[in-house]
């Protein structure tokens, strides 16, 4: 989608840490990291938001992309978080389907 930030670095217009990637998806560094690890895993397809969708097997694929990536940076045993903010008082901020990896600290509970 034109305009859409994460469409374009999916695309690689915009340059990006990516750390993963296959045909349907890309995981990428956050650039405003809020742990020593988050990473984003977004659709190359544009889907606006979690209740836009109901493809299971894309969100299991998603979900199952973070447990591999979680894995690969060693937070895997220490403890990890996926977070999927949906709409605006969940604090959506870009409108194209992502899902946070966090990890490499403590986690508080329950979030902000
Ligand atoms: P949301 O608040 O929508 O759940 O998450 C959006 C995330 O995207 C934020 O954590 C923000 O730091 C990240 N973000 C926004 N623009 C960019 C960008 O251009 N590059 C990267 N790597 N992350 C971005
Ligand atoms: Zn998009």
């Amino acid at each position: 989608m034109e305009d859409c930030i994460f469409c374009k670095i999916a695309k690689g217009e915009i340059n990006s840490d990516k750390v993963y990637e296959d045909e349907k998806f890309v995981a990428f560094r956050d650039i405003n990291p809020q742990a020593p690890v988050h990473i984003l895993i977004i659709p190359k397809v544009h889907i606006p938001k979690l209740c836009d969708t109901e493809d299971a097997n894309l969100l299991g694929e998603m979900i199952l992309i973070a447990n591999k990536i979680a894995e690969k940076e060693n937070i895997k045993d220490r403890g990890y978080r996926i977070v999927i903010n949906t709409n605006r008082e969940a604090g959506q901020s870009v409108d194209h389907l992502h899902l946070h990896l966090l990890g490499g600290r403590i986690m508080k509970w329950p979030p902000g």
